[in-house]
């Protein structure tokens, strides 16, 4: 039976700029979503929509500061309320702002809990209203190992990642029974903007310790994304993957 755009499920995807974000937009357009793609900056976003158009899918561009709670809210109403729906919501959007923990400052630890985590909480808590309304959601948190194991010069970071690993549990548990599933996708190092100042020698040290002897690629989160997000893993919730080429196995 034919798809209308009126069955078309509606993905939002943070950070859809660029990096992992870029990929997981151009992947859920390719499997049939209409993409709403947010970041700081219309001009990239636009970029973006004209290559999932291109592609023959559909998206649309949200210009969004996350780390402005309230107005992060009002974004979010705002596209539920363009679109008439919100199915699948990635939280996809993150920064770091790394020191050692006796270096780091209030401000290097809030604006990264503010963007990583309390972002996400946001758009979860505002998606949800609409993923209940039409008895179907799925929550894609996206994580890091760094959150799993912790990492050094990363407590602002990693702290921001373990809580969205404790939030999502909890998200699962109170939705699990309404179709709406919730879940992370933990990444190990993967070749993007974020990781691309590393010196050769952390690389190589990376690489070493990963047990398929190489950095991840966006595409590798893309498609793991893919799958979590689509109608067939409503059975798959609660669970942090780390999708990291066996850097950690845990
Ligand atoms: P990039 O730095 O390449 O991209 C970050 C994206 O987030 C950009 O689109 C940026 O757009 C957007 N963004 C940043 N701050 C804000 C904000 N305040 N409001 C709205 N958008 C914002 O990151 P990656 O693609 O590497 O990482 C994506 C996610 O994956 C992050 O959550 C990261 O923590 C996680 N991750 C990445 C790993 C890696 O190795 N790359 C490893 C583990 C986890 P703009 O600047 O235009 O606003």
């Amino acid at each position: 039976m034919a798809t209308t755009d009126q069955d078309k499920r509606v993905a939002l995807v943070t950070g859809a700029s660029r990096g992992i974000g870029k990929a997981v937009a151009m992947r859920l357009a390719a499997d049939g979503r209409h993409v709403v793609l947010v970041s700081r900056t219309e001009g990239p976003l636009s970029e973006v929509k004209a290559l999932i158009e291109e592609a023959g899918g559909s998206a649309s561009c949200k210009a969004a500061d996350i780390g402005d709670g309230a107005a992060w809210q009002s974004a979010v109403e705002e596209v539920i309320s363009d679109e008439g729906r919100l199915d699948i919501l990635v939280n996809n959007a993150g920064i770091t702002r790394d020191n050692l923990m006796l270096r780091m400052s209030d401000d290097e630890w809030q604006s990264v809990i503010d963007v990583n985590l309390r972002a996400a909480f946001i758009a979860c808590r505002t998606a949800a209203r609409s993923m209940m309304r039409g008895k179907f959601g799925r929550i894609v948190n996206i994580g890091s190992t760094s959150g799993v194991i912790g990492n050094s010069g990363q407590a602002n970071y990693a702290a921001a990642k373990a809580g969205l690993i404790g939030m999502t549990k909890s998200i699962a548990r109170e939705l699990g029974g309404k179709g709406i599933t919730a879940n992370v996708i933990a990444p190990g190092f993967i070749q993007t903007d974020m990781t691309s100042n590393l010196p050769e020698s952390v690389v190589e040290t990376v690489r070493k310790s990963t047990a398929c002897s190489r950095l991840g690629t966006v595409d590798d989160i893309a498609a793991a994304v893919s799958y979590v997000s689509s109608d067939g893993a409503g059975y798959l919730t609660g669970q942090t993957i780390c999708v990291d080429g066996g850097l950690t196995m845990c």
